[in-house]
């Protein structure tokens, strides 16, 4: 098991941030800050930008204006995102289906020789173990349960040892026991290594459940922002709205 006895987690900032598709503003100058080791949670319904924030976040989106940094440095400046380990665990899971489990958890670590295959081996075991799928190294990903696949994608992000993990909709597709197993281990792996947790749900509960601080946002807007309590007492309409509503699940996550 993985023992880090030095907290970890970076801090994230964004100012003025804006981005167009097609001529259509989807983000529309969002400002807010992320603190070193805490989890975070972007909530919002569906299309509401929260996928394409993330995507900004770990830089495979470029902004049209405003700036991310990390630990107060520009994140598009060179050198930046070598510097800093960060993680991102998709919606989708995203493991690779011809590949064992093993093989897709330590797969960035085997495609940048940053390790030798025994150590490469150890490490996997040790993140496997992590996520509570301990000896699932030779199986494949079709063998996993829906709750199982997320953990092995979690073990993967784990394996780079991240100071930043970015969650894309953890809990989609799942049944609601396993969402509960995926919000505890995001929990405990926030807690045991103070990596910093940025997680995007639709998921009330979830978010109200384990976050330090929610920003709700909403049409590429972020309406209120705070801990789960003053969320939940928030005098903002669309907040009062969200909150009685709940959120829909998109049809088409
Ligand atoms: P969600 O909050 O459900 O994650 P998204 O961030 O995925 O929403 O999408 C927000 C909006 O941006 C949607 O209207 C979507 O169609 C649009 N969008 C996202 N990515 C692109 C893209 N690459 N090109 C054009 N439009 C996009
Ligand atoms: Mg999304």
């Amino acid at each position: 098991m993985t023992t880090i006895t030095q907290k970890c987690g970076i801090g994230l900032q964004v100012r003025g941030l804006r981005k167009s598709y097609g001529g259509q503003e989807i983000l529309h100058g969002l400002d807010f800050e992320v603190r070193p080791g805490e989890i975070f949670v972007l909530m919002g319904p569906s299309g509401s930008g929260k996928s394409v924030l993330l995507r900004h976040l770990i830089g495979l989106e470029v902004p049209d204006e405003g700036d991310i940094q990390l630990d107060s440095q520009p994140i598009l400046a060179e050198d930046v995102m070598g510097k800093y380990r960060m993680a991102m665990v998709f919606q989708s899971g995203g493991l690779l289906n011809s590949l064992t489990v093993g093989e897709n958890v330590g797969l960035y670590l085997s495609e940048h020789q940053l390790k030798t295959p025994a150590e490469i081996a150890r490490i996997v075991a040790e993140k496997l173990e992590d996520v509570g799928l301990k000896g699932t190294e030779d199986k494949m990903p079709s063998e996993l349960s829906g709750g199982m696949k997320k953990r092995a994608a979690i073990a993967r992000a784990l394996a780079i040892e991240p100071q930043l993990i970015l969650y894309d909709e953890p809990t989609s597709e799942l049944d609601p026991l396993s969402s509960v197993v995926i919000a505890d281990e995001i929990v405990q792996l926030n807690q045991r290594i103070g990596v910093t947790s940025v997680i995007v749900s639709h998921d009330r509960d979830l978010s109200f459940g384990i976050a330090d601080r929610v920003a709700v946002i909403n049409e590429g807007r972020i309406v209120s922002i705070g801990t789960p309590e003053e969320i939940r007492r928030s005098p903002d309409p669309m907040v009062r709205e969200f909150l009685a509503a709940g959120f829909k699940r998109p049809a088409n996550p």
